[in-house]
């Protein structure tokens, strides 16, 4: 029994482990950030180049945004751009573009609501399409 008991420790420690380090993608193909056992958001790239957040319950079920408050830091090379989100349907659609180029630094943070505390996401901007997942590099699930 007690061996037992071990090995399901050290499966739920490795697993847990893995979700810390594996990059997750969501439905529309962007990076999902885990913001509580209970919800994520999506960053996805439009191709006008404004970011958008999606969210979703634990079952992955789309939510329109509510007390969330998101804003992201674009460190470009030409200077750090800060992004503010206004509500469009069920996304938070960031009201500038991303600075040009790509292959730099863009902090996502997102309070989940006014009383929590607020979450980083540090994401690698590279908007080419992974070959092998199909995803944006910036989402994509590969192990490489
Ligand atoms: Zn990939």
């Amino acid at each position: 029994m007690k061996t037992l008991l071990h090995t399901t420790l050290l499966l739920l420690t490795s697993v847990s482990l893995f979700a810390d380090t594996a990059v997750k993608a969501g439905p529309r193909k962007g990076r999902l950030l885990e913001l509580s056992p209970t919800q994520s958001a999506e960053f996805f790239v439009e191709k006008d180049r404004s970011i958008s957040i999606a969210f979703y319950d634990a079952a992955m079920k789309a939510q329109a945004p509510a007390a969330q408050i998101v804003t992201a830091t674009a460190e470009a090379p030409t200077g750090k751009t800060k992004l503010d989100f206004a509500t469009k349907g069920n996304l938070l659609i960031a009201t500038a573009p991303l600075p040009a180029g790509e292959d730099y630094q863009v902090v996502v943070q997102v309070k989940p609501d006014a009383t929590s505390k607020p979450k980083n996401f540090r994401i690698k901007l590279l908007l080419y399409t992974c070959k092998e997942c199909g995803n944006a590099e910036y989402a994509c699930i590969c192990d490489h």
